[in-house]
């Protein structure tokens, strides 16, 4: 049976998520309530704005229902996504899920390069990554691990169950990435 692949759908991109999971094999489905979540094996949260995204969170009151389902199931956060899963934010500081061991400073490569497409490896094979307002993650610590870089800086990184990208994998690319992650969501719904 195909994992079910929640995708935050408050604000931000989320259409272009579903088709990537689709494409990858999974099943996605948008999460807009406690309930929808509660019907999810694993969650995406997409790019857009950070800042928005925390307040439609608070006011939706799923800011700990998604804090609580990170701590037993696999979430994967894009740019905006990236930041909520931090455990420390910059430029400014604000508020965040703290699921994973990450230091991310916001709108880091500043307003003359505000989105960019650059070629990257992953796993040795191509792999195209879209930055739009991108954050730099200034440190990945714990367990956590740097599956790809660029400039020095991670932009790709695991950790246990859950995945980081400070670009956007559902705006190019071949899927290799959602298929990462719907395998990670595959092998913790065992
Ligand atoms: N700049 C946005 C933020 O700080 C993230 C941009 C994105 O998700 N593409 O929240």
């Amino acid at each position: 049976m195909r994992p079910v692949i929640g995708i935050l759908a408050l604000q931000g991109d989320f259409e272009a998520h579903k088709r990537a999971v689709d494409q990858a094999g999974g099943n996605p489905v948008e999460v807009r309530t406690k309930a929808d979540l509660d019907a999810v094996d694993g969650l995406i949260i997409p790019g857009g704005e950070s800042t928005t995204m925390l307040k439609m969170l608070a006011d939706e009151d799923l800011f700990e229902p998604i804090r609580k389902f990170g701590q037993v199931k696999p979430i994967f956060g894009t740019c905006a996504g990236a930041i909520l899963l931090a455990k420390e934010v910059l430029n400014p500081a604000q508020d965040s899920l703290q699921l994973m061991d990450l230091t991310v400073e916001r709108n880091a490569y500043g307003r003359q390069i505000d989105s960019r497409i650059v070629s990257l490896e992953c796993d040795g094979k191509p792999l195209e990554a879209v930055f739009i307002r991108a954050p730099v993650i200034r440190k990945a610590g714990g367990d956590s691990h740097v599956l790809v870089s660029y400039n020095g800086d991670p932009v790709l990184v695991e950790q246990g169950r859950h995945m980081a990208a400070t670009f956007h994998p559902e705006l190019a690319g071949e899927g290799a990435i959602h298929r990462r992650f719907i395998e990670k969501v595959s092998a913790s719904r065992k």
